[in-house]
């Protein structure tokens, strides 16, 4: 029977389990019918709603999940088609939907993705031309010509969230992003991987808190000494395992076949967990040789769904960080920074806010008293060709050394605590941190804070902390690349306009 995963994830009634492949760097071979294989039993097992296909995972290149996907959809098992935003820009973004649309491949994680990785020829040119917010939108206005079209098999879109955080800032930058996938048009929800069950439990309360009950799938992993290391280390973006859990992981793989089966153990009671707590199914990973793992899962789920409570202790060793934030507990005593860093803290963040704050309501309101006097000059400016000039002697001085400008012309910082995406955030995010921040650190320069971090701070301290990102931003202009975002501004060129 072909299962259909958007009609099985939206009954409450059901417990969807889902498997990820992730394929490989060969066109044919065993890596491509291991997969395949995979799939095949997982069809024939019957218990698996869809597969879902990992597209470019870390970067790197890879067979496309969209060819792999069709193949395995069209020998009758749903597919999730994980779509990320980091190797094409809108263009080809919405040419790849209209392809997988046409291919009858509807399901799509939508991703903003991890960081570019390497190529032939060295590290790819990331492109973070959307978030996921924004691709969650272009599928949800492509649902609208499909159905003028006649079509009514519509784009069923989910989001991915880490609640793998330990500092309030990004806890809050990721579920203030979630809110903004589901108020996009995401219909589904995937968790990044993780074992503090406090998490789990904290983002069902969020959901409930904001009155929103998307489907919600836990991710559950066959943890081997490898991926344990990988994500202890922060080499998996936005998975987590603490290092009480990497240390036991080593010492139960002593014994290649006991360490399996501690494995599969696991799995299975995360699994159970996350159905006792209200989730809507779990999305197993980690699995790249054969079903049989999966099947050991399910079975060892059956077995031991009814006694879920007693494996909470287990999944309660925290994220290995003593003063790891959780949302709905009593709100911590601010730990006070010292002195040195209070004071970069101030230079660096506080003052620039207040400074570009204070710029931007006097210049850049277009309620401020002067806003018609600044259009009349932008007017004659333009007229005139003269733009260049107020970017050289006023825009540029300012910008630069505050901002690290890089002349987008549609300026966002408005939206970031005036803090630039462009400059600030290797991924360009305009929507929301990405999911691969560790402790308040940028996943991909791992020597900086996150720029929402950072955003968040700037806001906490002036009392608004909670309007971080809270504004659907629209994609940045292109078409406005190296010109005055002054002047556009002020001729309703730019976004806002
Ligand atoms: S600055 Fe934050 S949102 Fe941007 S890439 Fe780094 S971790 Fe992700």
């Amino acid at each position: 029977m072909i299962r259909i995963f958007s009609d099985e994830i939206s009954n409450p009634k059901n417990f969807v389990v889902t498997l990820e492949l992730v394929p490989g760097r060969e066109s044919v071979g065993r890596s491509v019918d291991t997969l395949k294989g995979i799939a095949r039993d997982a069809f024939g097992d019957g218990r698996i709603s869809a597969v879902s296909i990992t597209d470019n995972p870390g970067g790197n290149p890879s067979l496309s999940p969209d060819v792999l996907g069709s193949e395995i959809f069209k020998c009758g098992l749903d597919v999730i088609v994980h779509f990320t935003c980091r190797d094409m820009n809108r263009v080809g973004m919405e040419s790849r939907a209209l392809q997988l649309a046409r291919m009858g491949m509807k399901n799509i994680l939508a991703l903003t993705g991890d960081y570019s990785g390497k190529g032939f020829g060295g590290q790819g040119k990331p492109v973070f031309d959307y978030d996921s917010v924004i691709l969650t939108r272009l599928l949800k206005s492509l649902n609208k010509r499909l159905l003028t079209s006649g079509d009514p098999d519509l784009f069923f879109t989910g989001c991915a969230v880490s609640p793998f955080k330990t500092t309030e800032a990004e806890t809050l930058a990721q579920y203030g992003k979630l809110d903004k996938k589901l108020g996009a048009g995401a219909s589904f929800v995937i968790t990044q991987l993780g074992y503090d069950v406090k998490k789990f439990r904290e983002l069902i309360s969020h959901l409930h808190q904001k009155r929103m009950n998307p489907p919600v799938m836990g991710s559950v992993y066959l943890l081997s000494p490898r991926s344990a290391r990988a994500m202890n280390k922060g080499r998996v973006p936005g998975a987590h395992v603490a290092d009480t859990l990497f240390d036991q992981v080593i010492k139960e793989w002593t014994h290649t076949r006991s360490g399996l089966k501690t494995a599969i153990d696991r799995a299975a009671k995360l699994g159970v967990i996350l159905k006792g707590l209200g989730y809507r199914g779990i999305h197993i990973g980690g699995i790249h040789r054969s079903f049989k793992t999966v099947g050991a899962i399910l079975d060892r789920m059956d077995e031991i769904e009814d006694s879920w409570e007693d494996f909470l202790t287990e999944f309660n060793m925290g994220m290995g960080n003593a003063n790891t934030y959780y949302y709905f507990d009593k709100t911590p005593a601010p730990q006070k920074l010292p002195l040195p860093s209070r004071i970069k803290e101030k230079l660096t963040d506080h003052y620039p806010h207040f400074l570009l704050k204070t710029a931007h309501t006097l210049f850049f309101d277009k309620n401020a008293r002067l806003a018609p006097v600044y259009r009349k000059l932008a007017e004659v400016l333009t007229k005139t060709n003269k733009t260049w000039l107020l970017k050289l002697i006023l825009e540029d001085p300012m910008k630069k050394p505050l901002l690290s400008c890089q002349s987008c012309g549609d300026c966002a910082i408005q939206h970031l605590a005036f803090l630039c995406p462009e400059s600030g955030c290797p991924k360009h995010t305009r929507n929301g941190a990405c999911g691969g921040s560790r402790d308040g650190w940028c996943e991909v320069h791992t020597d900086k804070k996150c720029v929402w971090t950072r955003a968040y701070h700037r806001l906490k301290y002036c009392g608004l902390g909670h309007t971080l990102g809270q504004e659907l931003v629209p994609p940045r202009m292109w078409e406005l690349n190296k010109t005055s975002s002054w002047i556009n501004f002020h001729l309703g060129k730019d976004h806002q306009g």
